[in-house]
């Protein structure tokens, strides 16, 4: 793959809950993957327990579960600050697998109440039976599991219900880590979308209109940045399309800047796990007993890339082959254990890995949020060149 076709990620706009950005020289396939994953396989906690002690508000008990339900909580570094309920020791739901939440108003006033997000509090496990030790509690910030925009003024609450005098709610809720697979609930995402082709040269779209398209369905802004096609211009059968203007829009519960990493590393473990379920069991069982001895590294044609076995690179060798557990541990996704080389998705040109070849790179984006650099802890720095990445697998 040549210099000029590797991919190019350039932020046209980062605010507190949205990205705006243009990626370059991937297909189609490659762009709706990326979307995909960020909408619906990034784990975030969401209330997904609710004992009632008292409802006497007009609302039914399971209407009431499922909006506490949808409420956004901080779900910052989800990977490590919990685990799934699944794979924790403990038999009931304990402070490494799950948040404990409480709401408790009763309105004594001639006035209507209004329920909000504001009134849940995160309060501690009383009935902690966790037999296990780990270090995900350390790895939570402050606010981890309180619903997004408390104690900021300048965030509206979310509404519950509305109660009147002599009216109560008194629920204890359990928030657990999931996926938006799973539910809804769980995706860090309120919106994610992709435009590519605005004037439709590739014919992608067909457009209803009465008279004539070009009035009635007029381009968007993201035309500015592509050629004008000329009314005589011949259509091009074998074009694809190869610039995606991405709107990322998160509910809070994790950043813009987490949504597209964690998205993209996420991307990159389903991929490795393809390729791993590909290989014949054989040649899997005989990998990876050395030291960073990758599986891969048997495929001739994998050895440059991010797949490789090199002896150096720290990816998804480490340990037996053929148990994709242990991927996520040691692998690229680690900056400690990937180092210079190894690590995929970033390199010079492209904003990810912040290298400042990209006279496009948006100067205000990359300077107010710093994490978009080379040698964050994330990992995804500082590699010299697409070549050697996973992008051509
Ligand atoms: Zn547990």
């Amino acid at each position: 793959m040549a210099e000029d076709t590797a991919p190019i990620v350039r932020i046209r706009e980062l605010k507190k809950d949205s990205v705006n950005f243009v990626l370059e020289n991937v297909d189609l396939a490659f762009a709706n993957s990326v979307r995909r994953v960020m909408m619906a396989d990034l784990p975030t906690v969401a209330i997904d327990l609710v004992e009632f002690v008292t409802n006497t508000s007009v609302l039914p008990d399971e209407y009431i579960a499922h909006r506490l339900g949808l409420i956004p909580l901080v779900s910052t570094n989800c990977d490590e600050a919990i685990r799934y309920t699944r794979d924790c020791t403990c038999m009931r739901g304990c402070s490494f697998c799950s948040v404990k939440l409480e709401l408790h108003v009763s309105c004594s006033d001639d006035t209507t109440l209004e329920v909000t997000s504001n009134h849940l509090d995160v309060v501690p496990y009383v009935d902690d039976d966790a037999v296990d030790t780990g270090d995900e509690i350390a790895k939570r910030t402050a606010n981890f599991g309180h619903p997004v925009g408390k104690s900021d003024p300048s965030v509206p609450p979310i509404l519950i219900c509305k109660i009147r005098k002599g009216q109560e709610l008194h629920v204890k809720c359990t928030a657990k880590k999931g996926i938006a697979k799973e539910h809804a609930k769980w995706s860090p995402c309120s919106a994610v979308s992709f435009e590519y082709d605005p004037y439709n040269k590739l014919r992608h779209t067909s457009y209803w209109f009465e008279r004539d398209s070009k009035t009635e369905w007029p381009v968007s802004d993201n035309s500015k940045e592509e050629e004008t096609p000329r009314d005589d211009e011949p259509f091009d059968f074998n074009a694809k399309p190869n610039k995606f203007y991405f709107d990322v829009e998160t509910d809070g519960s994790l950043g813009p800047q987490e949504v597209v990493m964690k998205g993209l590393a996420e991307l990159q473990t389903k991929l490795a796990n393809l390729l791993l379920g590909l290989k014949p069991t054989d040649e899997a069982d005989g990998g990876g007993a050395g030291g960073g001895g990758g599986a891969w590294g048997d495929a001739p044609a994998a050895q440059d890339n991010a797949w490789g076995g090199n002896a150096n690179q720290g990816g998804w060798g480490g340990g037996g082959a053929n148990s994709p557990a242990r991927w996520g541990a040691g692998g690229a996704r680690s900056a400690a254990s990937g180092g210079a080389g190894s690590s995929a998705w970033s390199g010079s040109g492209s904003s990810w890995g912040g290298s400042g070849a990209s006279p496009a790179n948006s100067n205000a984006a990359a300077a107010t949020t710093g994490g978009w650099g080379a040698g964050n802890s994330s990992g995804w720095g500082g590699s010299p060149s697409q070549q050697t990445q996973g992008w051509n697998v």
